[in-house]
């Protein structure tokens, strides 16, 4: 009976000391987010890859991962 005593105090000791640790441990900084920084992406009209904005082509109002697609789609739209 002694034994199971001294496991009693030993687990409530560990459950306070990891409580305080987990309590004081919560002032961290938040990371931002890697998407944010990166700017906008888009969606290639042709294929469906998403590019960044800056490296996209545009055709009127839709947007392409590269010229070649951007042409593709053109000549797919004029012969449909
Ligand atoms: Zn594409």
């Amino acid at each position: 009976m002694r034994m199971l005593l001294l496991i009693a105090a030993i687990v409530g000791v560990f459950l306070i000391v990891r409580t305080l640790l987990r309590s004081s441990g919560r002032k961290r900084p938040e990371k931002p987010e890697r998407l944010k920084q990166q700017g906008a992406v888009v969606r290639c009209a042709h294929c469906g890859i998403h590019v960044p904005q800056f490296e996209a082509y545009r055709s009127g109002n839709r947007m392409y991962c590269s010229r070649d697609h951007a042409l593709a789609d053109k000549r797919d739209q004029n012969e449909g």
